[in-house]
């Protein structure tokens, strides 16, 4: 994944939404006055961060992320399943970004961001060979051996041990190319709720892989970009579980082609029975009511499917959301169900 996007010019100014702590001390949006079924309160028009998996490369457009295998598709492109407007960069073979229109491709060759991760990508597949040809390197990696000694502490060190290895950047001649300049969402991106410990005592393999990513880019990525990868890797590694959306072939949620962190979008808390409907048009993530709101009443969307049972529900929230749901509904079903 990179950081790639613009600033998000969504924001949570609106008539119908305001901010508030709830009562449990976290943060959370709440109906400013009473809303009508059907009222779009809020519109993420960007993501923050994304990536669509390098298998859908060819059957999702880079810009509006619309799906060539989709029913929605016109047959003939909906048959061969792919693409076939395509950017490719100047004396670039490997990299290639595919587009549903001429449109979304001038879209996203207008925007830095995209031929930037174009760039990226065609940098990491080369400095992914041939660490291939050369052969494993071993990494002094840590591990765990028990749930008890994952400590905050211990994550800490593991971070340490690993920087070691990174190499020295040499700033000689390095422009100045913060990639998060001007970047006004980073800071609302570190707003975000940080589950680093939680998803490294939920998952222990994932710390490892975590490291493993992060040396991997501090040895892949351009010298230049050296003195910001070692708090842009561990902050977002530690934000996407959790925050992240996925970006699925359509309504039906059939195929999921990647993931996605809109910031504002992730205000939005758990129900399930929510009362605020989310739809994805393009790159735009937009919520609205899906029935009459009073005023003051938690704006909640589902993080799960809501037709499974609530003991499946609860289990998915704790493992990747990393709470126990207390709605209304759940405290209905499990007096039910016990
Ligand atoms: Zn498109
Ligand atoms: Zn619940």
């Amino acid at each position: 994944m990179l950081i790639t996007s613009p600033p998000d010019p969504s924001n949570l100014e609106s008539d119908y939404v305001e901010f508030r702590t709830t009562q449990h001390g976290g943060r959370s949006l709440f109906a400013a006055r009473d809303i009508p079924p059907g009222t779009r309160v809020h519109s993420s028009s960007n993501p923050f961060a994304h990536v669509i998996y390098k298998d859908y490369r060819r059957e999702v457009c880079a810009q509006c992320f619309a799906y060539a295998a989709s029913d929605s598709t016109p047959l003939k492109v909906a048959q061969s399943r792919v693409w076939s407007i395509k950017w490719k960069p100047e004396g670039c073979q490997a990299s290639t970004a595919w587009f549903c229109s001429e449109d979304c491709k001038e879209a996203w060759g207008k925007d830095e961001a995209g031929p930037l991760q174009m760039q990226m990508d065609a940098t990491l597949t080369k400095a992914q060979v041939a660490s291939r040809r050369k052969g494993r390197k071993s990494t002094n990696i840590s591990s765990f051996n028990s749930a008890a000694e994952i400590t905050q502490d211990a994550i800490d060190q593991a971070w340490r041990n690993v920087d070691e290895l990174r190499p020295s950047s040499n700033t000689e001649g390095v422009v100045d190319s913060d990639p998060h300049r001007n970047y006004t969402s980073w800071s609302h991106f570190l707003r975000l709720q940080n589950n680093e410990l939680a998803n490294v005592r939920e998952r222990q393999h994932i710390l490892s892989a975590h490291l493993r990513i992060y040396a991997f880019l501090c040895n892949a990525l351009p010298k230049y970009l050296l003195p910001y990868i070692p708090t842009t890797v561990r902050e977002v590694l530690a934000r996407d579980t959790g925050n992240a959306f996925g970006i699925w072939d359509g309504d039906r949620r059939d195929e999921m082609l990647g993931w996605g962190v809109w910031t504002s979008a992730s205000y939005f808390n758990h129900s399930c029975s929510p009362n605020i409907r989310k739809t994805r048009q393009g790159r735009t993530l937009h919520f609205e009511t899906s029935r009459a709101v009073s005023a003051g009443e938690e704006l909640c969307i589902s993080y799960v499917d809501t037709d499974q049972l609530v003991g499946q529900r609860q289990k998915d929230l704790e493992s990747s959301w990393f709470f126990r749901c207390g709605c209304s509904r759940c405290k209905l079903e499990s007096t039910v169900a016990t």
